[in-house]
């Protein structure tokens, strides 16, 4: 990222990582020697990059400028890499564009300004029916994590601590070399300017133009999921063990909520009871706003219900982390977080036990793909004629559940409440500042 303060950051997306790459240019793409326009395709050879068929070589690999409005097409752009609802499409960008050599391949990268990004990124989240309010609070929150992801390219981002019989892992967006985001949703989804036909969409991005979320000097680091459950999560269940002020739990309704989630009976008493919070919603009309076509093949989230036989748990515990640990006896949660998502949970197999955590390593290890969340509780149903168990999950929200719940976000913008007043519910202690 290019960033010097009072200007515009520019952002380097890598897109593909390929042994061939083919892009359709319209209009002009330049470099110091010569004009690029249609196709264009690229391989490598032992001297670097070649472009159809001629050899070219900078030091930092191809850059080509656009003239003009000049756009370019890729083809075949992977996108939900690992979810159910993975795809193949043809993408359209703006900007500059890159070849790099990455592990004798071709790296992708589209060079852009921070604000067309959004654009892209923004656009493709959220659909035109949106409120105002909610997309402002979207623009600036997005701005606001990108940069602080950017700033701060420093933590470690993935953690093994394997003990004996524990495995406690966390997955933070990794930091990638030879570019600053990808496109996909390990950093946030980027179609280019595909999709962007969502004026109202653009016209929050133009009204929040460089405003960010700021903690005392510190631009937020500021977290969204699709759905909290009822009361957002700490930091720590998901991620490393800080706790950013202005990522505590808050209550996603009006007024408070003391109660205990923690333990098992607090645990159970939020999740199989129905709530009036702000994310509580089956209204089409709102959740349109925030879910894509390919998210609503998930319908039930604010409270959810999955089934699975010993076998199957003892077929993913193999596949999906690879531990053997005989049938399976039961699943005890050990520790749960404010939203009663669970960050370590013990499983008692007939020949060992291990405990698993954080959240997501439980949400990888219990499906094919991910639960919805860790927070639930387990019913466990045997049948001893038979002598098979049945663990019933009873679950609640979407996704990590920590900073801003983008469905109860949604349903806030629905009911008046200002783009401020949104992020002022779920980023405690923050104010707005124009940096650009
Ligand atoms: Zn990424
Ligand atoms: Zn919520």
């Amino acid at each position: 990222m290019i960033f010097e303060s009072g200007s515009e950051p520019v952002i380097e997306v890598g897109l593909l990582l390929a042994e061939k790459i083919e892009v359709c240019l319209h209009g002009n793409y330049s470099n110091k020697e010569k004009t690029f326009t249609n196709n264009i395709e690229i391989t490598i050879s032992d001297k670097g990059l070649v472009v159809d068929g001629n050899f070219y070589f900078e030091p930092d690999g191809l850059n080509l400028k656009p003239e003009n409005d000049a756009t370019f097409t890729v083809k075949d752009v992977v996108f939900g890499i690992g979810f159910h609802w993975e795809r193949l499409e043809d993408l359209t960008f703006k900007g500059e564009l890159g070849f790099k050599i990455e592990d004798r391949k071709i790296r992708l990268i589209n060079r852009v300004t921070l604000e067309d990004y959004l654009k892209s990124v923004i656009s493709s989240e959220m659909s035109a029916t949106a409120s105002n309010a909610l997309l402002k609070a979207h623009a600036v929150m997005s701005r606001s994590w990108l940069i602080a992801q950017l700033i701060q390219k420093h933590k470690p981002d993935t953690h093994i601590a394997d003990a004996s019989n524990e495995i406690i892992r966390w997955y933070d967006r990794e930091d990638h070399s030879g570019f600053d985001v990808c496109a996909d949703d390990h950093c946030q989804r980027y179609q280019g300017i595909t999709r962007i036909t969502n004026e109202k969409a653009l016209k929050a991005i133009e009204e929040t133009r460089g405003l960010v979320l700021k903690f005392k000097d510190e631009i937020c680091d500021a977290r969204f999921s699709k759905c909290c459950g009822g009361i957002t999560e700490r930091f720590d269940t998901c991620w490393e063990e800080e706790n950013p002020p202005y990522l505590q739990p808050v209550f996603d309704g009006t007024g408070t909520d003391t109660r205990n989630y923690y333990d098992e009976a607090g645990a159970k008493a939020f999740i199989l009871k129905d709530m009036d919070a702000f994310c509580n919603t089956s209204d089409t009309k709102i959740l349109d706003q925030v879910l894509n076509d390919y998210d609503r093949e998930t319908p039930a989230f604010f409270r959810w219900k999955e089934e699975m036989t010993a076998l199957e748990i003892k077929r993913l515990l193999k596949k999906k982390i690879g531990i053997e640990i005989g049938d399976i006896l039961d699943l005890i949660p050990l520790d749960r977080g404010a939203s009663g998502r669970i960050f370590r949970l013990k499983i008692v197999g007939s020949e060992n036990e291990i405990t698993i955590g954080k959240e997501l390593e439980i949400r990888k290890a219990l499906s094919e793909s991910h639960l919805l969340s860790s927070a639930f509780v387990v019913d466990k149903i045997t049948d001893e004629t038979r002598g098979s168990t049945l663990f019933k999950l009873h679950g609640a929200g979407w996704g990590h559940g920590v900073g801003l719940c983008q469905i109860g976000a949604a349903v806030m913008g629905e009911k008046g409440y200002s783009f401020e007043e949104i992020l002022n519910h779920y980023f405690k202690q923050t104010s707005l500042e124009k940096i650009y």
